[in-house]
């Protein structure tokens, strides 16, 4: 039977949010023996979201809420850079259907004895005694620990002040299409990246600038998702991407197959980019999910949660029994999905490129799935990229690009990442410069971009 959670009623750990990160590693500490009250604002079990993932993420409990999956990539530029290729790494990257799989969790926590208080909104948190006391707009609820889940506007991190202001955001408006699928489309089919040229009438302009970019995942018959994302330093909002959104879909000569689509579910959201560095804690408070940055430097936080909540369970409930729930031993608890450094630089280095390269960049980027094995794309979204493949990608990138064009798409407070990337990576600058040596002798001239400069408007 479900625990009552009256105001003043005792619990193991208060979980801040109801989404998916907060429901999954509530439902596994619930299944531990431990007394959880989950807080969400609106309903739990009810998202705005919707998620592919790579199947090694999946589990015996967790696969029977996938199916079909992404099975072709695709990109395109309105400069007229085009790639495409059928998934290499896996036969798929299987959807999710967030209507069974929240819901589940929901279920799960409330039969083993731990409570849910919908439209319950966390305002702030007290320690005192060894105790921590939330204040809800329901009433206190008291507990030993508190879990932070409220994702990409945490007030818990407000009030701790642990904004991190190097993250990226990705915003993101778009929605579930009723339509045929007419000019090619077929089921499985992932749009990773399209532009178009009346969505900024600069044609050097980033995505830092406010360039938006337009993907679709083709879910089944009839059925597309469909969404405008922009990554910048700051979070866009729903009223500024909702028009622009709308023109992509019913206006661009290139979006013709969607332009009949009916719309029948509104999605959204914002999720943060930022170093994969999951070790955020106060002295009784941990922070899990978005809150707590649990993505990779490319986003994929459904990705991440699905897999690392049991392990971070299981970690969290160890360090219950031990009487440790101070800031250092929570901090210790996050699993890395990935060990080597080369992995994250490399990914860090991708997302300061997605953002604030100018277009005809981005234009020479997505053609070099054209040239390499673009299994290295997928190796790059899943962080199993190889030393093999970080060495042959930087040697790529200083191929194409001049010192000066890459140094100005990062950040100055982000510059020390050349010294991280040619520590790691002698043989790629050797192989750059043998490169470099050999198009000078074949009397190759380097295809630059004009000057632009890193600036977020
Ligand atoms: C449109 C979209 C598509 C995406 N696609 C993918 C994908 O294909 N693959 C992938 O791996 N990832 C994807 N992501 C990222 C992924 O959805 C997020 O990383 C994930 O949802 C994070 O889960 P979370 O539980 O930490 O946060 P959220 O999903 O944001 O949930 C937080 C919950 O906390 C509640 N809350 C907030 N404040 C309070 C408060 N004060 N009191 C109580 N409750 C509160 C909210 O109502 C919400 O229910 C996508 C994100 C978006 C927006």
């Amino acid at each position: 039977m479900a625990a009552s959670a009256q105001s003043g009623h005792e619990f193991d750990i208060i979980v801040a949010g109801g989404g998916p990160a907060g429901l999954s590693v509530a439902s596994e500490m619930a299944k531990k023996g431990h007394r959880v009250l989950v807080l969400e604002k609106e309903t739990a079990g009810q998202t705005k979201r919707s998620w592919f993932v790579p199947p090694f993420v999946l589990d015996g409990e967790t696969r029977q809420f996938s199916y079909g999956g992404v099975t072709r990539f695709l990109a395109a530029t309105y400069s007229g850079a085009k790639t495409q290729w059928r998934a290499k790494l896996y036969p798929a990257y299987p959807y999710i259907d967030e209507k069974k799989i929240l819901p589940y969790w929901v279920e799960v926590i409330e039969k083993n004895g731990s409570a849910i208080m919908n439209n319950t909104e966390y305002l702030r948190h007290d320690i005192s005694d060894g105790r921590v006391s939330v204040t809800t707009t329901k009433g206190i609820f008291t507990a030993a620990l508190l879990l932070d889940a409220s994702g990409y506007d945490s007030p818990v991190i407000k009030q701790l002040k642990m904004e991190d202001d190097s993250y990226y955001w990705w915003s993101v408006y778009g929605a579930v299409l009723d339509m045929p699928l007419t000019g090619g489309l077929e089921t499985g089919d992932y749009m990773m990246w399209q532009t178009f040229k009346d969505t900024n009438p600069n044609p050097k302009a980033s995505l830092a600038h406010g360039r938006p970019v337009f993907e679709y995942e083709v879910l089944g018959p009839n059925r597309v998702f469909a969404l405008l994302l922009f990554l910048r330093k700051k979070q866009v909002t729903k009223e500024a991407m909702k028009p622009l959104f709308e023109r992509m879909l019913r206006r661009e000569d290139s979006t013709a197959p969607f332009h009949g689509a009916k719309m029948i579910e509104e999605k959204f959201g914002w999720y943060p980019s930022g170093e994969v560095s999951q070790n955020k804690a106060a002295d009784r408070v941990a922070f899990i999910g978005d809150a707590g940055c649990w993505t990779t430097p490319c986003g994929w936080g459904m990705t991440f949660i699905l897999q690392n909540y049991k392990t971070y369970a299981g970690k969290l409930d160890e360090t219950i029994k031990a009487g440790r729930l101070d800031a250092e031993a929570l901090q210790a608890i996050p699993a890395l999905r990935v060990t080597e450094e080369f992995q994250v630089v490399f990914d860090k280095l991708v997302m300061h490129f997605l953002s604030n390269a100018p277009a005809p960049m981005l234009d020479k980027f997505i053609n070099f799935f054209n040239q390499i094995d673009p299994i290295l794309c997928e190796r790059m979204f899943t962080l199993t990229l190889t030393k093999e493949d970080f060495e042959e990608s930087i040697a790529l990138f200083l191929k194409n690009f001049t010192f000066g064009e890459l140094i100005r798409v990062l950040p100055v407070e982000d510059y020390g990442l050349v010294i991280r990337v040619a520590k790691l990576s002698v043989f790629a600058y050797i192989a750059a410069y043998w490169y470099k040596f050999t198009d000078w002798l074949a009397g190759r001239k380097n295809n630059k971009v004009e000057g632009f400069s890193y600036e977020e408007e």
